[in-house]
């Protein structure tokens, strides 16, 4: 049996998220499911901001809007007072949307466009600027604007975290950041700019990162820069650490390490610096995944069990509804929904319904005896999850539902045969 989070339990044979029977969810709502519950986000959120606190006053948590963009969610966290790591000007709009404050959030990306800008200072959000190329146009649209934009650059530190390659960003090879041998020359450059004003310094090493040492690392890597730059006369408003505290997907597993273990080992490695230069500046955090992974389910129903070298499990969920086992290999506990209390009889695998070999969510997995009709679900999916979903094989993205304290609602319709159309035109000859 595995280990339950605190939000998931057994009722009855059935599994239980947020007070809701998932059976009755996956028949009210219809599969592909994907649940959420909302206490467990806000939990997820005050456990950042105890434990931050508990080593410095001056922190903020924004929340990285990539990892699940509901609208929904960014309100449950706009409601907790979080702001946002924005990557888009889509998802601007939605935490703005979402009742966020434009001061709370931080525009960051790599290859932003001129109409990015113009939103960023339009909206006075703050830009994380990628390079110099991007300082110059940032300056030129705010000129044109009569306003001057705050922001800061984004560092690469040149670390190499343990984690899968291509959610590694804080390598010397990485696409991000400017690296830290040329930063005081950026900054530089963006202090003699009129129409800017860095006011922060940003960075980010990766994603579902297991190990407390690499954000120490990277810790003490911006903070020799930061010593650098307040002797070139930078006024620190902000220091941002970016995200990717991993969590623990495996529930036989260890467990991943806390907000606390996280706190504990950066917080001072960075008041120590700030005391030593008097400077009170903000501490900035930018969770993604450890915000609101373990919040949602997936609930995918089985079409046809097939014995054949292995016993496949057919289910209604493929790569366009959950893409990280395919594209990250990653591993997802799975658990059959309305036999939640029953011994595994069996090894089975599941697969989706996506005309590709790869489109497997889980590899030989010891399960009770599985049929048709029978309704899996897999753990810890609110991050990287709807939001990295596809149409791929003319199929529709799925229903959302939100939970709290055993009530239940949509918080996103599943999209049906005309959302499939919607965007299409079709050429002048061909019709
Ligand atoms: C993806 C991303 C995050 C969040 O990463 P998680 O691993 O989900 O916590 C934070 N900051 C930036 C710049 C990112 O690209």
């Amino acid at each position: 049996m595995v280990n339950l989070p605190p939000n998931l339990s057994v009722r009855n044979n059935h599994l239980f998220i947020g007070g809701c029977d998932t059976t009755e969810l996956a028949g009210t709502y219809g599969t592909p499911l994907y649940v959420t519950d909302e206490d467990r986000i806000r939990d997820n959120y005050q456990g950042y901001v105890t434990a931050l606190s508990l080593y410095y006053p001056r922190t903020r948590v924004l929340y990285a809007a990539k990892a699940n963009g509901n609208l929904s969610i960014l309100k449950i966290l706009a409601q907790e007072g979080a702001g946002a790591d924005v990557f888009s000007s889509g998802e601007v709009h939605l935490a703005l949307l979402a009742g966020m404050q434009p001061g709370f959030l931080l525009f960051n990306g790599s290859s932003k466009t001129k109409e990015d800008h113009r939103l960023a200072v339009e909206k006075g959000i703050r830009v994380s600027l990628d390079s110099l190329d991007e300082l110059s146009q940032l300056n030129q649209v705010a000129k044109e604007a009569g306003k001057v934009v705050e922001v800061s650059f984004r560092v690469n530190p040149a670390l190499d975290v343990p984690t899968h390659p291509k959610i590694a960003t804080g390598l010397a090879t990485s696409k991000f950041g400017i690296p830290a041998t040329e930063i005081l020359d950026a900054y530089k450059a963006a202090l003699s700019c009129e129409h800017v004003t860095p006011v922060g310094i940003h960075c980010h090493i990766g994603s579902q990162i297991l190990d407390i040492e690499p954000f120490a690392q990277e810790a003490r890597v911006l903070m020799q820069v930061v010593s650098e730059l307040h002797r070139l006369g930078v006024k620190f408003a902000f220091v941002d650490l970016g995200g990717g505290l991993g969590v623990a997907y495996d529930h036989h597993g260890s467990a991943a390490p806390t907000f606390s273990d996280y706190a504990g080992a950066v917080i001072p490695v960075c008041t120590d610096t700030f005391s030593r230069l008097g400077i009170q500046p903000e501490i900035w955090i930018e969770p993604g995944r450890s915000m609101v992974c373990d919040s949602t389910i997936l609930l995918t129903r089985v079409n046809s069990v097939k014995r054949a070298h292995k016993t496949f499990v057919n289910v209604d969920a493929g790569f366009n509804t959950l893409i990280r086992p395919a594209m990250y290999d990653s591993f997802h506990e799975v658990l059959v929904a309305n036999r939640a209390g029953e011994a595994a009889c069996g090894t089975f695998t599941v697969t989706g319904p996506i005309c590709e070999t790869g489109d497997i969510l889980a590899h030989d997995r010891q399960l009770p005896d599985i049929t048709a009709g029978d309704l899996v679900a897999v753990l810890d999916t609110g991050a990287y999850g709807y939001a990295m979903a596809s149409q791929y094989n003319g199929r529709g993205r799925c229903a959302e539902a939100l939970v709290r304290k055993g009530e239940a609602d949509l918080m996103r319709r599943a999209e049906t045969t005309q959302d499939l159309m919607h965007a299409l035109v079709t050429p002048s000859w061909l019709k």
